[in-house]
């Protein structure tokens, strides 16, 4: 492989504050930040569009987006004027008083959504949280106290609380956090026997992603996601899609499911709805959340002004008229490109896969130098489960940047060839 661009500046260890400190008699340090991250040794100072800069003025395309968080780009002026207007109002207001921007965005997800109620939180795993206690409650409020099982699926991915940890299922992230939340039972993605199987007098919910996100972007077999909808409704269980990634427009539609026309009982969305501003949100059908009543569930910051004003605003942006259809087209523009590029690039990449503007390279080689090799050369993608390399670009982007993307991506995969 020839010398890139970055890559050795990318690999030096971060340079925050490092603390030294005595542990069983041994002398170790530890930085500041608390290291559960590998991070890359980049400072980003100021990002515009789809566009990132560094405090030393290096400046790369950003096909990231923040983990699928950044879906204007960034410093959109709308979400710009939104934030600096309600934050010389009001920035913080409790849940103990009524909010107007909340109960404005709650209304506009419902009209916009299978949903009827809406519960705020900051975060996804916060919102997968309370569709797992809304399942649980759902059951338990109706006097089926033995129904509390989830049933989840392999490769799933739902936040880092315990309880999802635990939903996961995901050795590496319960390793060393035992016990793990009882309640889950982990079936086969994608297969329905097994899902039909796995149900029991102790079933409460089955909890999916439609598209996987973080096991390396593995969309649902819509018939898949047809039949737990079957499934559930048969047996009096309900059906939580956690969009938390595939939300919020990623795929062309509003929510993912949607393609499959289907609609859940309960849905946890974030990432994308804040535009960059943390938010969650549990969305719920009447019947699913009726038993979250005053006092079963609550949240300081959920729902704040701040948040909350941000969301309207990108829940505008995104249901304009033709901002979905362009985020097809884009998409369909960058999917058959990759189809393109893993077909002469066969060394380098085996498949393409996604839907929208969340597609997902599967290598031949370490995905890892992929996305070292990608960054060298200006662009910023992110990591994903079977070696995948994940593309996550604003839905904003433009041709200039797909185009850009496209070469950058060309020119990589010829580097790694060699
Ligand atoms: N659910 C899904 C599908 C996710 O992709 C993520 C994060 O990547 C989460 C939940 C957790 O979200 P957060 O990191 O905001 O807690």
């Amino acid at each position: 492989m020839p010398p890139l661009l970055f890559s050795k500046q990318v690999r030096v260890k971060p340079a925050f504050f490092v603390i030294p400190f005595m542990c069983r008699g041994q002398a170790m340090s530890i930085s500041t930040v608390m290291p559960t991250y590998a991070r890359t040794n980049l400072v980003f100072e100021s990002g515009d569009g789809s566009w990132l800069t560094t405090q030393d003025g290096r400046q790369f395309l950003d096909f990231g987006s923040g983990i699928a968080v950044t879906a204007l780009g960034h410093t959109h002026p709308r979400l710009l004027e939104a934030l600096t207007i309600q934050a010389k109002k009001l920035w913080h207001c409790s849940n103990l008083y009524r909010i107007q921007g909340q109960e404005q965005l709650a209304d506009r997800l419902v009209s916009a959504t299978f949903a009827e109620t809406v519960f705020f939180c900051n975060s996804g795993a916060e919102a997968v949280e309370c569709s797992i206690k809304m399942a649980r409650r759902f059951h338990q409020g109706s006097g089926k106290s033995a129904r509390s099982q989830i049933i989840t699926a392999t490769g799933a991915f739902h936040g880092r609380t315990l309880a999802t940890i635990s939903a996961g299922g995901n050795k590496n992230h319960l390793d060393g956090f035992g016990p793990a939340v009882e309640g889950f039972r982990h079936v086969a993605f994608g297969d329905l026997g097994e899902a039909r199987a796995a149900v029991s007098d102790q079933t409460a919910a089955v909890l999916v992603e439609p598209v996987q996100g973080e096991s390396g972007i593995q969309p649902a077999d819509y018939d898949y996601l047809r039949g737990l909808r079957d499934m559930t409704n048969e047996h009096g269980l309900l059906l939580i899609f956690d969009e938390v990634q595939c939300g919020m427009g990623r795929t062309g539609k509003l929510f993912a499911h949607e393609w499959a026309g289907v609609e859940p009982d309960i849905m946890s969305a974030a990432k994308a709805l804040g535009g960059g501003f943390p938010i969650g949100a549990c969305l719920a059908t009447g019947k699913a959340a009726t038993n979250m009543v005053a006092g079963t569930h609550g949240s300081t910051f959920g729902g704040n002004p701040l948040g909350c004003a941000v969301a309207n605003v990108v829940l505008d942006v995104i249901l304009e008229e033709g901002f979905l259809d362009r985020v097809n087209e884009i998409g369909e523009k960058l999917m058959a490109a990759s189809v393109d590029l893993v077909a002469r690039h066969p060394s380098v990449f085996e498949t393409v896969r996604g839907k929208g503007l969340m597609i997902g390279l599967k290598c031949k080689i370490p995905n890892t130098d992929v996305i070292e090799c990608l960054m060298g050369n200006g662009m910023l993608t992110v990591v994903g489960g079977d070696n995948v390399v994940r593309l996550l670009p604003a839905l904003t982007i433009g041709e200039k940047e797909i185009n850009a993307a496209l070469k950058i991506l060309e020119q990589s995969a010829a580097q790694l060839e060699m």
